[in-house]
C-alpha cells in the first residue's frame, strides 16, 4: 500500500508525497518549493529516494537543486529534445516505465501547457499525477501547445479507467467550476459539485485529488462532445477540437 501526502506552497499549488511503508521509499511530485517540501517531510517522517518533475515551470522546479542535494534523491523528469531540466537524472518519454517501491510507474506525454509535459500514472494503484494538464473541472493554459495538442493529451489521459485518482499541482477547482456552471448550466451532477466545492473551500479544505468519473461528467474540457454545451457556446456543428479550442479561449478571457 502506497501513503500519500499532500502539501500546500505557494498562491495555489499542490505537492504530493507518495510513501511505500514496506520498502520505505519516497518520491515527491514535482519541487516547487524547497522549504515546503522540507516541511512535508519532516511532518511524515519519511526520507526522500525519488523527485518526479512534470515540467518545467519554476514552480515546479524552483526546489529542485536544494532538495536534491541534501537528500541525493533519483529525479525524473520530462525527456527534452534538446538540453536536460537541470537536476534531471533520468529523462522519460511517452509509454516509458520506471519503477518506485517495486511498483511500475508509467509515463504519459501529455503537452499543451507546456511541451514537455509528463505525467505519471501508477496502474496497479490506479493513481495519476496530471500537473498543469487536467485540473479539477479545468485543463491548464496553453502556453506552448496548441489546442489540437492538448486535446489529443487529456483524450490519452480520458483513456485511463475511470476509477483513477487523480492529483494536479493547483487548488483552481472553484473558480473552474464557476467556468463550468457558465457553459454546462443544468448539467445536476456539475451543480451539486460546485456547491461540495463551495463548502470544502469555505472550511479551508482541499478539492484536490478527484477521480477521472467525476471529470468526465464535470469537466467541460472533457466534455466538448456534449451537445448541451455545443448549443450554450454556439458550436454545435464543430469537431471536438475546434470546441475544446474556443471553451479554452473563453476561460482564458472569462471573469468569474
Ligand atoms: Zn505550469
Amino acid at each position: 500500500m502506497l501513503d500519500i501526502h499532500q502539501f500546500t506552497y505557494g498562491e495555489d499549488n499542490y505537492g504530493v508525497l507518495l510513501h511505500c511503508r514496506n520498502s520505505g521509499d519516497t518520491a515527491m511530485i514535482d519541487a516547487g518549493d524547497a522549504y515546503a517540501g522540507e516541511l512535508a517531510l519532516e511532518r511524515t517522517g519519511w526520507s526522500l529516494s525519488q523527485i518526479w518533475i512534470t515540467h518545467h515551470h519554476d514552480d515546479h522546479t524552483a526546489g529542485l537543486a536544494v532538495l536534491k542535494a541534501k537528500h541525493n534523491a533519483h529525479v525524473i523528469g520530462p525527456a527534452t529534445r534538446g538540453k536536460p531540466l537541470a537536476g534531471v537524472d533520468q529523462q522519460v518519454d511517452d509509454g516509458e516505465h520506471f519503477s518506485f517501491a517495486s511498483r511500475e510507474v508509467k509515463v504519459l506525454t501529455t503537452p499543451g501547457h507546456t511541451l514537455d509535459m509528463t505525467n505519471f500514472y501508477l496502474p496497479h494503484e490506479k493513481l495519476l499525477f496530471t500537473g498543469d494538464t487536467l485540473f479539477a473541472m479545468g485543463c491548464g493554459r496553453l502556453f506552448e501547445g496548441d489546442a489540437q495538442m492538448m486535446w489529443a493529451s487529456l483524450s490519452k489521459l480520458m483513456a485511463l479507467p475511470s476509477d483513477t485518482t487523480i492529483y494536479c499541482s493547483h487548488e483552481y477547482t472553484a473558480t473552474n467550476a464557476t467556468f463550468a456552471l457558465s457553459v454546462d448550466p443544468d448539467n445536476q451532477m456539475l451543480i451539486d459539485r460546485a456547491r461540495q466545492v463551495t463548502d470544502l473551500r469555505a472550511s479551508g479544505k482541499p478539492t484536490v485529488p478527484t477521480n477521472m468519473s467525476l471529470e468526465k461528467a464535470t469537466n467541460p474540457f472533457l466534455r466538448v462532445g456534449d451537445g448541451a454545451i455545443k448549443t450554450a457556446i454556439n458550436m454545435e456543428d464543430k469537431s471536438e477540437v475546434e470546441v475544446f479550442a474556443k471553451l479554452r479561449k473563453m476561460k482564458d478571457n472569462f471573469k468569474g
